[in-house]
């Protein structure tokens, strides 16, 4: 059946042909659920930002790909094909379409999945559709870049390990004089760690004052760690350009790094996405068994306080803070109550923000959205629920356990002039660290060494 049109072009011939590959049970069974009660339209950030426009809502965007799902592979499509409104794709330019939609108005928040009365997982079959788009090169420049960086250096910003290296040794410099002791250290490839801390690229590039924190916070609690000087990006963009292949490539790299150094634990610094593909996902996509523990640092950091490891004073941490719910921590993989509880720790006036945790709405940062620039002021219209969410809550500062979140809430405070600063919590624990005690122990102790040289 081709609606009279007797060519399909190479590329749309591959995609659907790939489609047939790629139908999970869990794809088919979201694909085939959806009655059209229409109860997930306003669950979406872009349909609030955008309410007369049709296009936006999240059933008129899975029918996009659920129509080729029918046409091509479904019986419905074949005995009822109007009643289902099947159909296919024929031309580039309309490869070119699905590609405005499934990059362009949906960051697979998951938010229209939760209020949802069929468990309908948009989110996932939008990443499905993503990978038979990128198969066939149609994808944003961002998204190619990107995925490139990390299939060939090995990380999402194209950091060389020299580079890397360098700048671990500039923060184990700084480490050094913060805590006056000349032996501390950010050991890299160190064997038997119990822990192998890894981190988001954007750390090493743009906030190393961030590996600075996590590196006194380790000081601190005497940690037994190391960072790996391979394998050390915790983040996939496999997650967001839904290529399996490089899914598996990135995680697998992260786990063969963790074996080799013989390391206990594995720990990934505050990022949404990361966590989700490198704990979860990950495992499915390198089609491997992980032995070793994988955990957040919020849980690490968490348990360092609980256990008297560390000592935090809250009143460090002046000025009121809400919390930001990243949508890969909190709806994929339940990530809400820890960093809350870790928040109330270290800081004195705390304020929810609402609707939070699994109902949270999206920075408008996710789903690789932050490199697709093509769409940068469709993005910014979208955050208008986040600015207002974030202005109620009257915060001086928001703080978020994930670097695109980050910057996904920067932008949004920039264009709405909200007025507000961003932190993440191991900002705000490094900075409620109890060291006096342990800055003049050292001070004498290295003041006598240097008294006995002469
Ligand atoms: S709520 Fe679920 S069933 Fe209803 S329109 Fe949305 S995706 Fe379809
Ligand atoms: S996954 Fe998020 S962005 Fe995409 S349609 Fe659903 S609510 Fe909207």
């Amino acid at each position: 059946m081709n609606n009279g049109k007797d060519a399909r072009s190479y590329k749309a011939q591959k995609v659907i042909d790939r489609m047939g590959q790629k139908l999970s049970r869990q794809i088919v069974g979201s694909l085939t659920a959806c009655v059209h009660c229409g109860m997930c339209t306003d669950s979406c950030h872009y349909v609030l930002a955008n309410p007369g426009d049709p296009t936006y809502a999240p059933a008129y965007k899975a029918d996009m790909i659920r129509k080729l799902f029918k046409h091509h592979y479904d019986w419905t499509g074949k005995y009822f094909p109007n009643w289902v409104k099947a159909g296919s794709v024929y031309t580039d330019q309309e490869l070119e379409e699905l590609k405005d939609t499934v990059f362009g108005k949906c960051t697979n928040c998951r938010r229209c999945t939760i209020n949802c009365p069929m468990g309908v997982d948009l989110a996932t079959f939008n990443r499905m559709a993503r990978g038979l788009l990128c198969h066939v090169g149609i994808m944003p420049e961002g998204v190619e870049y990107v995925a490139k960086e990390q299939w060939e250096i090995g990380n999402q910003m194209g950091v060389l390990k020299e580079d890397f290296i360098g700048t671990i040794e500039w923060q184990e410099e700084e480490l050094q004089e913060e805590m006056q002791d000349p032996t501390a250290k950010i050991p890299i490839d160190k064997m038997n760690a119990d822990i192998v801390y890894t981190v988001n690229p954007r750390e090493v590039k743009h906030d190393p004052r961030s590996i600075l924190d996590a590196a006194k916070i380790f000081y601190m609690a005497g940690e037994n760690y190391t960072m790996p000087s391979e394998g050390w990006d915790m983040t996939n963009f496999g997650l967001f350009n839904g290529d399996d292949d490089l899914g598996g490539a990135v995680a697998g790299r992260v786990y063969d790094n963790v074996r080799e150094l013989k390391g206990k634990k594995l720990v990934m610094s505050e990022c949404g996405h990361g966590y989700r593909s490198t704990r979860c996902e990950g495992p499915n996509w390198a089609k491997q068994d992980i032995e070793f523990e994988a955990e957040s640092s919020v849980i690490t950091m968490l348990r360092y306080i609980k256990e008297g490891k560390i000592k935090v004073d809250k009143t460090k941490n002046p000025g009121s803070f809400t919390f930001h719910d990243s949508c890969n921590n909190a709806r994929s993989c339940g990530l809400t109550e820890e960093p809350r509880e870790l928040l109330s720790l270290v800081v004195e006036d705390f304020r929810e923000m609402y609707p939070n945790r699994a109902e949270n709405y999206c920075c408008t940062g996710g789903g690789g959205a932050m490199s697709m620039s093509e769409y940068k002021a469709r993005r910014l219209k979208s955050g208008k629920v986040k600015a207002e969410q974030l202005t109620a809550t009257g915060a001086e500062t928001v703080v978020t356990s994930c670097h695109n979140c980050v910057d996904g809430l920067t932008d949004i405070i920039g264009h709405y002039n909200v007025g507000m600063n961003v932190t993440q919590l191991v900002n705000l624990v490094a900075n409620a660290l109890v060291v006096d005690d342990r800055i003049n122990e050292n001070t004498t102790k290295y003041a006598a060494e240097l008294a006995t040289l002469g």
